[in-house]
C-alpha cells in the first residue's frame, strides 16, 4: 500500500517501541498456560503526551495546511484526548484551534476540570462550545466554520476522533511500521488487541493488515458500543481507507471482530475491571493506562485470557493508544478510594 502520494506532517521521531511484558504475562497466568503479552507503545507518539490521534493527525493536518486553513475545528467529550492532541498539532503548526464539546454524561463538563481539560487551557484553545449529548456534532462544527468564514478566516473540520478515511491512513502507516518491526525484531505475533471507538484506529489497522498481507487476526475491544453496533462502523472505516487508496479490493467481513461488555455502564464512566487492569499494568510493568480507553481495553484482554480465548504460548500484542492525562481526572477511582460500577 503506497501512502507516499498523501501529504503527511511528522510528529514522532522514528517508530514507537514494540516490547515484551514479562511481569504482566506472569501475573496474567500465574500457573502458566496463558499467552505472552507484547505491547506497541503508541502512548509514546509525539505531541506529548501523544496517542493514537497523533498518527491520524499527521495526514489530517497536512491536508488542512494544503487547503490553506488557519484554524482546526474538531469535537469530543469533556476529557477528549483527540481534542487535546489536535490542539497540540495546531500549536506546532501555528494554527488556531476550536472545539465543540459534547457533554455525553450530563453535568460532566467543568471549567476547572484537570486532565485533558486543563491542557486545553494550558495549550491555548481559542474557543470551546459545549453542547448536550446527542447533538449533531457535524452541524455544530460547520457553524463554527461558518462563523470563521464570515470573518475572512478558514477553518478545517476534523471529525470526532479524526476517524475518516484520511485519518485511517495513520493506522495503515502503523501496520507498515509493525510489519517492519516484526521482521527486524524476529517477533511472530499471533493476535492483536486494539481499542475500538470512533473506529479510525481499528478500521485503519484492519485495512493496513489486509492490504499488506499481514495475516494476524485483530480483536477490537469496544469502548462505547457492543459488536452489533461497533463492527459495521469499523468495517465502513476499513473499506473507506481502501477506497481512498484506490485499491479495487473489498475488506473481508470476517476481518472485523470486536468484543463488548467492558465499557459499561457508559462510555468514560469507570468500572471495577478497568481499575483492576490499570493497577495491574502499573504494578507489574510501570506502564500507565487511562480510565476511559486503555484501562477498559486491557480489561478486555484480561477477560479474554480468563475465558481461554487465547492459546497457550501465543504472542498477543496489545496496542497502547495513549490517554494519560485523563488518568489525573479519575485518580481516586483508580486508587479504589471512590466506589465504581462493577
Ligand atoms: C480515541 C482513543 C481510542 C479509540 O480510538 P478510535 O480510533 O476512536 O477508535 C483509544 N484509546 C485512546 C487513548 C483514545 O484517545
Amino acid at each position: 500500500m503506497d501512502l507516499s502520494r498523501f501529504p503527511r506532517r511528522r510528529y514522532t521521531l522514528g517508530a514507537t517501541p514494540l516490547e515484551f511484558l514479562p511481569n504482566f504475562t506472569k501475573a496474567l497466568s500465574p500457573h502458566g498456560g496463558g499467552p505472552n503479552i507484547w505491547i506497541k507503545r503508541d502512548d509514546m507518539l509525539g505531541l506529548s503526551p501523544g496517542g493514537n490521534k497523533t498518527r491520524k493527525l499527521e495526514f489530517l493536518v497536512a491536508d488542512a495546511l494544503a487547503q490553506g486553513a488557519d484554524t482546526l475545528i474538531t469535537c469530543g467529550a469533556p476529557q477528549s484526548n483527540h481534542c487535546r492532541i489536535t490542539l497540540a498539532a495546531a500549536v506546532k503548526e501555528g494554527l488556531k484551534c476550536r472545539f465543540v464539546i459534547e457533554e455525553r454524561v450530563a453535568g460532566s463538563f467543568s471549567e476547572t476540570a484537570s486532565g485533558n481539560h486543563f491542557m486545553f487551557r494550558l495549550l491555548g484553545v481559542e474557543a470551546l462550545t459545549v453542547v448536550p449529548a446527542g447533538s449533531n456534532m457535524a452541524a455544530a462544527m460547520q457553524t463554527v466554520a461558518d462563523e470563521l468564514a464570515a470573518q475572512g478566516r478558514k477553518g478545517y473540520v476534523i471529525p470526532g476522533g479524526g476517524s475518516n478515511a484520511l485519518g485511517g491512513l495513520g493506522y495503515v502507516a502503523c501496520a507498515q511500521e509493525l510489519q517492519q518491526q516484526f521482521f527486524e525484531q524476529g517477533v511472530q505475533i499471533d493476535r492483536v488487541v486494539v481499542g475500538s471507538g470512533s473506529s479510525g484506529t481499528h478500521g485503519g489497522l484492519v485495512a493496513g493488515f489486509v492490504g499488506n498481507n499481514i495475516h494476524i487476526p485483530i480483536v477490537g475491544i469496544g469502548v462505547s458500543r457492543d459488536p452489533a453496533d461497533q463492527e459495521p462502523l469499523v468495517y465502513k472505516e476499513a473499506q473507506a481507507v481502501f477506497d481512498l487508496l484506490g485499491l479495487k479490493m473489498t475488506v473481508p467481513r470476517e476481518a472485523v471482530l470486536s468484543v463488548g461488555g467492558y465499557w459499561q455502564p457508559k462510555y468514560s464512566v469507570p468500572n471495577a475491571k478497568m481499575v483492576e487492569a490499570v493497577q495491574m499494568l502499573a504494578r507489574t510493568e510501570a506502564i500507565l493506562l487511562d480510565p476511559v480507553y486503555t484501562g477498559k481495553i486491557m480489561a478486555g484482554l484480561i477477560g479474554l485470557r480468563r475465558q481461554d480465548f487465547f492459546k497457550a504460548g501465543e504472542n498477543v500484542l496489545f496496542l497502547h493508544t495513549g490517554g494519560l492525562p485523563s488518568l489525573h481526572a479519575y485518580e481516586r477511582e483508580v486508587l479504589g478510594q471512590i466506589e465504581v460500577a462493577s
